[in-house]
């Protein structure tokens, strides 16, 4: 299941953890059984891969830098 996207050129999905595609590069020590993968809109190519947590923190992150004041 394709999750929205963004003009950037990407859109999300969630995925079993079975079906990680470079399951080497995962950073995930908290035993998640959900993936979530970003495809590229051009390459139809899963570019970036990371568990369910460590996705909701980064999603967290990006909207806490959006909303630093810039100096
Ligand atoms: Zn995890």
């Amino acid at each position: 299941m394709t999750i929205g996207g963004f003009q950037s050129g990407f859109s999300a999905r969630k995925v079993p953890r079975a079906e990680v595609k470079w399951e080497q590069f995962l950073i995930c020590s908290h035993g998640c059984e959900e993936v979530i993968q970003l495809i590229s809109h051009v390459s139809g190519e899963v570019e970036f891969e990371l568990c369910k947590i460590e996705a909701e923190r980064m999603g967290n992150v990006l909207l806490a830098a959006v909303k630093t004041e810039s100096c």
